[in-house]
Protein backbone atom coordinates (compact mmCIF):
# COMPACT_ATOMS: atom_id res chain seq x y z
CA UNK A 1 0.00 0.00 0.00
CA UNK A 2 2.57 2.53 0.57
CA UNK A 3 4.01 2.27 -2.88
CA UNK A 4 0.19 3.15 -3.89
CA UNK A 5 0.19 6.15 -1.13
CA UNK A 6 3.69 7.62 -2.19
CA UNK A 7 2.17 9.82 -4.63
CA UNK A 8 -0.75 11.30 -3.23
CA UNK A 9 1.96 12.29 -0.20
CA UNK A 10 1.76 15.69 -1.16
CA UNK A 11 -1.47 17.70 -2.17
CA UNK A 12 -1.55 18.73 -5.75
CA UNK A 13 -2.40 21.91 -5.66
CA UNK A 14 -1.69 24.20 -2.56
CA UNK A 15 -4.57 25.24 -0.26
CA UNK A 16 -5.11 28.15 1.76
CA UNK A 17 -4.42 27.27 5.67
CA UNK A 18 -3.94 23.58 4.74
CA UNK A 19 -1.40 23.59 8.33
CA UNK A 20 -3.27 25.58 10.33
CA UNK A 21 -3.52 24.20 13.71
CA UNK A 22 -6.32 23.66 15.72
CA UNK A 23 -6.11 22.88 19.99
CA UNK A 24 -7.59 19.31 20.64
CA UNK A 25 -9.59 19.20 23.97
CA UNK A 26 -6.86 17.58 25.91
CA UNK A 27 -4.94 20.86 25.57
CA UNK A 28 -1.92 19.68 22.07
CA UNK A 29 -2.64 21.83 19.01
CA UNK A 30 -2.64 19.95 15.56
CA UNK A 31 -2.51 20.55 12.00
CA UNK A 32 -6.01 21.11 10.96
CA UNK A 33 -6.86 18.15 8.64
CA UNK A 34 -10.12 19.08 6.28
CA UNK A 35 -11.98 16.49 5.15
CA UNK A 36 -15.21 18.49 4.60
CA UNK A 37 -14.67 20.07 1.06
CA UNK A 38 -17.46 18.54 -0.78
CA UNK A 39 -19.65 20.65 1.87
CA UNK A 40 -17.41 23.91 1.07
CA UNK A 41 -13.70 23.29 -0.30
CA UNK A 42 -10.92 25.08 1.08
CA UNK A 43 -9.91 28.22 -1.27
CA UNK A 44 -6.67 27.60 -3.21
CA UNK A 45 -3.71 29.56 -2.87
CA UNK A 46 -3.68 30.44 -6.18
CA UNK A 47 -6.85 31.81 -5.99
CA UNK A 48 -6.55 34.04 -2.95
CA UNK A 49 -3.63 35.56 -5.10
CA UNK A 50 -5.50 36.23 -7.82
CA UNK A 51 -8.30 37.81 -5.26
CA UNK A 52 -5.56 40.06 -3.23
CA UNK A 53 -4.70 41.07 -7.05
CA UNK A 54 -7.95 42.09 -7.90
CA UNK A 55 -8.76 44.18 -5.11
CA UNK A 56 -7.31 47.35 -6.14
CA UNK A 57 -9.13 47.46 -9.04
CA UNK A 58 -13.00 46.63 -6.93
CA UNK A 59 -15.44 49.02 -8.79
CA UNK A 60 -18.36 48.91 -10.22
CA UNK A 61 -19.08 46.51 -13.18
CA UNK A 62 -20.62 47.52 -16.42
CA UNK A 63 -21.42 51.33 -14.36
CA UNK A 64 -19.00 53.45 -14.75
CA UNK A 65 -16.42 55.51 -16.84
CA UNK A 66 -13.78 55.31 -14.54
CA UNK A 67 -10.23 53.55 -15.19
CA UNK A 68 -10.95 50.87 -11.70
CA UNK A 69 -14.56 50.43 -13.14
CA UNK A 70 -13.37 49.97 -16.86
CA UNK A 71 -10.79 47.07 -15.35
CA UNK A 72 -13.48 45.76 -13.17
CA UNK A 73 -15.24 45.39 -16.43
CA UNK A 74 -12.73 43.64 -18.10
CA UNK A 75 -11.70 41.18 -15.48
CA UNK A 76 -15.82 39.95 -14.71
CA UNK A 77 -16.02 39.27 -18.65
CA UNK A 78 -12.86 37.45 -18.48
CA UNK A 79 -13.94 35.46 -15.45
CA UNK A 80 -17.40 34.14 -17.91
CA UNK A 81 -14.87 33.52 -20.42
CA UNK A 82 -12.51 31.32 -18.33
CA UNK A 83 -15.78 29.80 -16.73
CA UNK A 84 -17.20 28.82 -19.84
CA UNK A 85 -14.77 27.17 -21.18
CA UNK A 86 -14.11 25.53 -17.87
CA UNK A 87 -17.00 23.48 -18.97
CA UNK A 88 -16.20 22.91 -22.71
CA UNK A 89 -19.06 25.95 -23.36
CA UNK A 90 -20.23 25.73 -27.05
CA UNK A 91 -19.72 29.50 -28.95
CA UNK A 92 -23.31 29.87 -28.44
CA UNK A 93 -24.08 28.75 -25.30
CA UNK A 94 -24.47 31.63 -22.47
CA UNK A 95 -22.56 31.53 -18.79
CA UNK A 96 -24.78 32.99 -16.17
CA UNK A 97 -23.24 34.24 -13.01
CA UNK A 98 -25.39 32.80 -10.00
CA UNK A 99 -24.56 32.61 -6.28
CA UNK A 100 -24.05 29.25 -6.34
CA UNK A 101 -25.32 25.92 -8.01
CA UNK A 102 -28.74 25.91 -6.05
CA UNK A 103 -29.29 29.89 -7.37
CA UNK A 104 -28.46 28.33 -10.97
CA UNK A 105 -30.79 25.14 -10.38
CA UNK A 106 -33.80 27.84 -9.73
CA UNK A 107 -32.83 29.57 -12.54
CA UNK A 108 -33.18 27.02 -15.13
CA UNK A 109 -36.45 25.28 -13.29
CA UNK A 110 -37.81 28.63 -13.79
CA UNK A 111 -37.02 28.28 -18.01
CA UNK A 112 -37.41 24.98 -18.41
CA UNK A 113 -40.93 24.80 -21.12
CA UNK A 114 -42.13 21.23 -20.03
CA UNK A 115 -41.53 18.29 -17.23
CA UNK A 116 -38.59 17.64 -15.40
CA UNK A 117 -37.22 13.70 -14.71
CA UNK A 118 -34.92 13.37 -11.94
CA UNK A 119 -33.49 10.69 -9.91
CA UNK A 120 -34.34 10.31 -6.01
CA UNK A 121 -30.75 10.06 -5.21
CA UNK A 122 -30.24 13.61 -5.58
CA UNK A 123 -29.08 16.54 -3.67
CA UNK A 124 -32.25 18.93 -2.47
CA UNK A 125 -30.69 21.34 -4.71
CA UNK A 126 -31.02 19.17 -7.73
CA UNK A 127 -34.92 17.98 -6.71
CA UNK A 128 -37.04 20.60 -5.06
CA UNK A 129 -36.53 23.79 -8.18
CA UNK A 130 -38.07 21.82 -10.51
CA UNK A 131 -40.82 21.11 -8.94
CA UNK A 132 -41.60 24.35 -8.88
CA UNK A 133 -41.07 24.54 -12.82
CA UNK A 134 -43.64 25.00 -15.31
CA UNK A 135 -44.42 21.43 -16.11
CA UNK A 136 -43.14 20.18 -13.01
CA UNK A 137 -41.47 17.27 -12.04
CA UNK A 138 -41.34 12.80 -12.10
CA UNK A 139 -38.94 11.32 -9.34
CA UNK A 140 -38.17 8.27 -10.09
CA UNK A 141 -36.22 5.87 -7.94
CA UNK A 142 -32.86 4.74 -8.76
CA UNK A 143 -32.31 0.82 -9.24
CA UNK A 144 -29.68 -1.49 -7.77
CA UNK A 145 -27.65 -1.07 -11.02
CA UNK A 146 -26.33 1.16 -13.72
CA UNK A 147 -27.58 -0.38 -16.37
CA UNK A 148 -30.88 -0.82 -14.43
CA UNK A 149 -31.41 3.16 -13.79
CA UNK A 150 -30.72 3.56 -17.16
CA UNK A 151 -33.24 1.39 -18.14
CA UNK A 152 -35.89 3.07 -16.05
CA UNK A 153 -34.70 6.30 -17.12
CA UNK A 154 -35.18 5.09 -21.20
CA UNK A 155 -38.81 3.68 -19.97
CA UNK A 156 -39.96 6.96 -18.39
CA UNK A 157 -38.73 8.69 -21.66
CA UNK A 158 -40.24 7.07 -24.41
CA UNK A 159 -43.92 6.70 -22.43
CA UNK A 160 -43.64 10.64 -20.90
CA UNK A 161 -42.80 14.09 -22.61
CA UNK A 162 -39.73 15.24 -21.03
CA UNK A 163 -38.20 18.25 -21.53
CA UNK A 164 -35.25 17.94 -18.91
CA UNK A 165 -33.36 15.11 -17.83
CA UNK A 166 -31.56 16.26 -14.78
CA UNK A 167 -28.79 14.12 -13.27
CA UNK A 168 -25.74 14.87 -10.61
CA UNK A 169 -22.24 15.05 -12.24
CA UNK A 170 -21.20 13.01 -8.87
CA UNK A 171 -23.52 12.24 -5.84
CA UNK A 172 -22.56 14.14 -2.77
CA UNK A 173 -23.08 11.10 -0.44
CA UNK A 174 -21.58 8.68 -2.51
CA UNK A 175 -19.12 10.44 -5.11
CA UNK A 176 -21.08 8.06 -7.72
CA UNK A 177 -21.59 9.15 -11.12
CA UNK A 178 -23.84 8.03 -14.16
CA UNK A 179 -21.96 7.55 -17.56
CA UNK A 180 -22.61 10.94 -19.09
CA UNK A 181 -22.46 9.54 -22.39
CA UNK A 182 -25.06 7.34 -22.18
CA UNK A 183 -27.29 9.51 -20.19
CA UNK A 184 -27.26 12.29 -22.96
CA UNK A 185 -27.59 9.38 -25.37
CA UNK A 186 -31.13 8.73 -24.22
CA UNK A 187 -31.86 11.69 -23.26
CA UNK A 188 -31.61 13.36 -26.76
CA UNK A 189 -32.84 10.19 -28.03
CA UNK A 190 -35.86 11.04 -26.61
CA UNK A 191 -35.82 14.90 -27.25
CA UNK A 192 -35.08 15.94 -23.80
CA UNK A 193 -32.09 17.96 -22.79
CA UNK A 194 -29.77 17.21 -19.96
CA UNK A 195 -28.74 18.90 -16.84
CA UNK A 196 -26.09 17.96 -14.82
CA UNK A 197 -25.45 19.02 -11.35
CA UNK A 198 -21.64 19.73 -11.49
CA UNK A 199 -21.51 20.82 -7.70
CA UNK A 200 -19.40 18.28 -6.80
CA UNK A 201 -18.08 17.02 -9.99
CA UNK A 202 -16.10 19.66 -10.92
CA UNK A 203 -13.56 19.67 -8.04
CA UNK A 204 -12.39 16.21 -9.37
CA UNK A 205 -13.40 15.88 -12.81
CA UNK A 206 -13.45 17.60 -15.43
CA UNK A 207 -16.96 17.68 -17.68
CA UNK A 208 -16.98 19.93 -21.39
CA UNK A 209 -20.38 20.46 -22.73
CA UNK A 210 -18.54 20.46 -26.25
CA UNK A 211 -17.80 16.89 -25.86
CA UNK A 212 -20.36 15.12 -23.88
CA UNK A 213 -23.58 16.86 -25.74
CA UNK A 214 -24.84 18.06 -21.83
CA UNK A 215 -27.28 20.60 -22.63
CA UNK A 216 -26.52 22.89 -19.05
CA UNK A 217 -24.17 22.74 -16.08
CA UNK A 218 -24.45 24.52 -12.77
CA UNK A 219 -21.54 24.52 -10.32
CA UNK A 220 -20.79 27.15 -6.61
CA UNK A 221 -17.06 28.49 -6.33
CA UNK A 222 -16.88 27.57 -3.23
CA UNK A 223 -17.05 23.29 -3.58
CA UNK A 224 -14.22 24.23 -6.12
CA UNK A 225 -12.18 25.54 -4.32
CA UNK A 226 -13.05 29.30 -4.37
CA UNK A 227 -14.64 31.42 -1.72
CA UNK A 228 -18.56 31.91 -1.52
CA UNK A 229 -21.03 33.81 -3.22
CA UNK A 230 -20.05 32.77 -6.66
CA UNK A 231 -21.57 30.23 -9.01
CA UNK A 232 -22.62 29.42 -12.52
CA UNK A 233 -25.13 27.94 -14.93
CA UNK A 234 -23.61 27.36 -18.58
CA UNK A 235 -25.33 26.18 -21.39
CA UNK A 236 -28.03 26.24 -24.15
CA UNK A 237 -29.48 30.19 -23.98
CA UNK A 238 -32.93 30.08 -25.85
CA UNK A 239 -35.17 28.68 -23.08
CA UNK A 240 -33.39 31.31 -20.72
CA UNK A 241 -33.91 33.79 -23.05
CA UNK A 242 -37.51 33.28 -23.60
CA UNK A 243 -38.58 34.12 -19.85
CA UNK A 244 -38.46 37.36 -17.63
CA UNK A 245 -35.15 37.95 -15.76
CA UNK A 246 -34.47 36.14 -13.08
CA UNK A 247 -34.27 39.19 -10.63
CA UNK A 248 -36.12 42.28 -11.92
CA UNK A 249 -33.70 45.48 -11.25
CA UNK A 250 -30.57 47.52 -13.13
CA UNK A 251 -28.63 45.61 -15.25
CA UNK A 252 -31.40 43.36 -16.77
CA UNK A 253 -32.83 46.22 -18.94
CA UNK A 254 -32.60 48.09 -22.04
CA UNK A 255 -35.35 50.72 -21.52
CA UNK A 256 -37.84 50.94 -19.12
CA UNK A 257 -40.35 53.57 -19.69
CA UNK A 258 -43.63 54.47 -16.74
CA UNK A 259 -45.61 51.98 -18.30
CA UNK A 260 -43.44 49.13 -20.25
CA UNK A 261 -39.49 47.50 -19.66
CA UNK A 262 -37.52 46.05 -22.41
CA UNK A 263 -35.25 43.31 -20.68
CA UNK A 264 -31.65 43.01 -22.07
CA UNK A 265 -30.91 39.80 -23.32
CA UNK A 266 -27.46 37.55 -23.06
CA UNK A 267 -25.92 36.77 -19.14
CA UNK A 268 -27.19 40.17 -17.92
CA UNK A 269 -30.71 39.39 -18.83
CA UNK A 270 -30.50 37.28 -15.36
CA UNK A 271 -27.81 38.98 -13.22
CA UNK A 272 -29.70 42.19 -12.13
CA UNK A 273 -27.90 44.44 -9.37
CA UNK A 274 -24.09 45.20 -9.00
CA UNK A 275 -22.61 41.75 -10.17
CA UNK A 276 -19.89 39.82 -7.37
CA UNK A 277 -16.78 40.50 -9.64
CA UNK A 278 -14.38 39.27 -6.65
CA UNK A 279 -16.52 35.88 -6.73
CA UNK A 280 -16.42 35.98 -10.35
CA UNK A 281 -12.71 36.24 -10.45
CA UNK A 282 -12.06 33.88 -7.27
CA UNK A 283 -14.27 31.31 -9.89
CA UNK A 284 -12.73 31.57 -12.75
CA UNK A 285 -8.92 31.22 -11.01
CA UNK A 286 -10.06 28.02 -9.34
CA UNK A 287 -11.61 26.76 -12.27
CA UNK A 288 -8.07 27.91 -14.12
CA UNK A 289 -6.18 25.89 -11.78
CA UNK A 290 -7.90 22.95 -12.14
CA UNK A 291 -8.22 23.00 -15.81
CA UNK A 292 -4.03 23.04 -15.18
CA UNK A 293 -4.20 19.82 -13.68
CA UNK A 294 -3.15 16.37 -15.66
CA UNK A 295 -7.21 14.55 -15.11
CA UNK A 296 -5.38 10.87 -14.51
CA UNK A 297 -3.06 12.41 -12.21
CA UNK A 298 -6.23 13.90 -10.12
CA UNK A 299 -7.50 10.99 -10.45
CA UNK A 300 -4.77 8.74 -9.16
CA UNK A 301 -4.18 11.31 -6.38
CA UNK A 302 -7.83 10.90 -5.63
CA UNK A 303 -8.08 7.03 -5.92
CA UNK A 304 -5.18 6.09 -4.13
CA UNK A 305 -6.57 7.88 -1.60
CA UNK A 306 -10.23 7.20 -1.47
CA UNK A 307 -9.30 3.29 -1.44
CA UNK A 308 -7.17 3.11 1.47
CA UNK A 309 -9.64 4.91 3.90
CA UNK A 310 -12.06 2.24 2.28
CA UNK A 311 -9.83 -0.38 2.95
CA UNK A 312 -8.64 1.12 6.35
CA UNK A 313 -12.70 1.40 7.19
CA UNK A 314 -13.66 -1.93 6.10
CA UNK A 315 -11.07 -3.46 8.39
CA UNK A 316 -13.36 -2.04 11.50
CA UNK A 317 -16.16 -4.04 12.85
CA UNK A 318 -20.01 -2.62 12.08
CA UNK A 319 -18.69 -0.33 9.18
CA UNK A 320 -20.64 0.18 6.03
CA UNK A 321 -19.85 2.31 3.35
CA UNK A 322 -22.82 4.29 1.56
CA UNK A 323 -23.07 3.18 -2.64
CA UNK A 324 -25.92 3.56 -5.05
CA UNK A 325 -24.81 1.39 -7.86
CA UNK A 326 -23.25 -2.21 -7.29
CA UNK A 327 -21.58 -1.61 -10.81
CA UNK A 328 -20.74 1.95 -10.88
CA UNK A 329 -17.34 3.25 -11.83
CA UNK A 330 -15.02 4.28 -9.37
CA UNK A 331 -16.41 7.34 -7.56
CA UNK A 332 -14.63 10.74 -6.73
CA UNK A 333 -13.43 11.20 -3.47
CA UNK A 334 -16.47 11.16 -1.72
CA UNK A 335 -16.97 8.41 1.25
CA UNK A 336 -20.03 8.44 3.61
CA UNK A 337 -19.98 5.79 6.35
CA UNK A 338 -21.75 4.81 9.72
CA UNK A 339 -20.76 2.60 12.70
CA UNK A 340 -23.22 0.37 13.70
CA UNK A 341 -24.65 1.57 16.66
CA UNK A 342 -22.63 4.65 16.78
CA UNK A 343 -24.34 8.43 16.68
CA UNK A 344 -22.68 10.19 13.51
CA UNK A 345 -23.22 13.20 15.55
CA UNK A 346 -21.10 12.20 18.13
CA UNK A 347 -18.79 10.71 16.44
CA UNK A 348 -17.93 13.88 14.09
CA UNK A 349 -17.78 15.88 16.98
CA UNK A 350 -14.82 13.13 18.75
CA UNK A 351 -13.28 13.35 15.23
CA UNK A 352 -12.99 17.11 15.56
CA UNK A 353 -12.59 17.66 19.19
CA UNK A 354 -9.88 14.39 19.59
CA UNK A 355 -7.85 14.29 16.21
CA UNK A 356 -8.38 18.07 15.08
CA UNK A 357 -10.29 16.35 11.86
CA UNK A 358 -13.43 17.54 10.04
CA UNK A 359 -15.75 15.94 8.54
CA UNK A 360 -19.25 16.49 8.05
CA UNK A 361 -22.40 14.19 9.62
CA UNK A 362 -25.86 14.46 9.08
CA UNK A 363 -27.96 14.10 5.66
CA UNK A 364 -26.20 15.77 3.52
CA UNK A 365 -29.16 17.55 2.32
CA UNK A 366 -29.75 14.35 0.57
CA UNK A 367 -33.17 12.08 2.50
CA UNK A 368 -34.76 10.23 0.25
CA UNK A 369 -31.26 9.16 -0.38
CA UNK A 370 -30.59 8.84 2.88
CA UNK A 371 -33.93 7.00 3.77
CA UNK A 372 -33.52 4.71 0.84
CA UNK A 373 -30.40 3.43 2.04
CA UNK A 374 -31.85 2.76 5.23
CA UNK A 375 -29.67 5.75 7.04
CA UNK A 376 -32.24 7.90 7.71
CA UNK A 377 -30.56 9.28 11.39
CA UNK A 378 -27.44 9.71 9.20
CA UNK A 379 -24.42 9.05 8.81
CA UNK A 380 -20.45 10.68 8.61
CA UNK A 381 -18.76 12.06 5.44
CA UNK A 382 -15.51 12.28 4.31
CA UNK A 383 -14.46 14.09 1.47
CA UNK A 384 -11.34 14.28 -0.66
CA UNK A 385 -9.94 16.42 -3.24
CA UNK A 386 -6.66 17.75 -4.99
CA UNK A 387 -5.28 19.22 -1.17
CA UNK A 388 -5.44 16.45 0.37
CA UNK A 389 -2.29 14.64 1.92
CA UNK A 390 -2.05 10.56 2.40
CA UNK A 391 -1.45 11.72 6.52
CA UNK A 392 -5.43 13.07 6.16
CA UNK A 393 -6.62 9.91 5.55
CA UNK A 394 -4.38 8.26 8.02
CA UNK A 395 -5.40 10.69 10.68
CA UNK A 396 -9.28 10.51 10.36
CA UNK A 397 -8.69 6.35 9.97
CA UNK A 398 -6.98 6.70 13.52
CA UNK A 399 -9.34 8.84 15.09
CA UNK A 400 -12.50 6.15 14.11
CA UNK A 401 -9.90 3.01 14.83
CA UNK A 402 -9.93 5.55 18.71
CA UNK A 403 -13.36 5.39 18.85
CA UNK A 404 -13.65 1.65 17.81
CA UNK A 405 -11.33 0.94 20.62
CA UNK A 406 -13.17 2.92 23.25
CA UNK A 407 -10.06 5.87 23.70
CA UNK A 408 -12.90 8.62 24.41
N1 LIG B 1 -25.72 19.66 -5.67
C1 LIG B 1 -24.90 18.88 -4.96
C2 LIG B 1 -24.58 17.51 -5.47
C3 LIG B 1 -24.34 19.36 -3.78
O1 LIG B 1 -23.51 18.59 -3.08
C4 LIG B 1 -24.68 20.65 -3.33
C5 LIG B 1 -24.15 21.16 -2.06
O2 LIG B 1 -23.77 20.43 -1.19
C6 LIG B 1 -25.53 21.42 -4.12
C7 LIG B 1 -26.03 20.91 -5.29
C8 LIG B 1 -25.89 22.82 -3.73
O3 LIG B 1 -24.76 23.62 -3.76
P1 LIG B 1 -24.83 25.09 -3.19
O4 LIG B 1 -25.20 24.95 -1.74
O5 LIG B 1 -23.48 25.63 -3.39
O6 LIG B 1 -25.87 25.80 -3.96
Amino acid sequence: MSSVLSHADCPLLPLVGADVTVPLVDGRSVRHVNLDGAASAPALASVAERVNAVLPWYASVHRGAGYASQVSTALYEQAREAVGSFVGARSADVTIFTRNTTDATNLLAGAVPGRVLVLDVEHHANLLPWRRSLGGCEVLGVQATVGATLKALASVLSRRQISLLSVTGASNVTGESLPIDAVVDLAHRYGARVFVDGAQLLAHRSLSLAESGVDYVAFSGHKVHAPFGAGALVGRPDWLEGIEPYLAGGGAVRRITDEDVEWTDGPARHEAGTPNLVGAVALAAAAEALSSLEPDAVAAHESSLRSRLVEGLRELPGVDVARIWSDSAEPIGVVTFRLEGVDPGLLAAFLAAEHGVSVRDGRFCAHPLLDRLGWGDGAVRASIGVGSRAEDVERLLSGVRAWVAGER
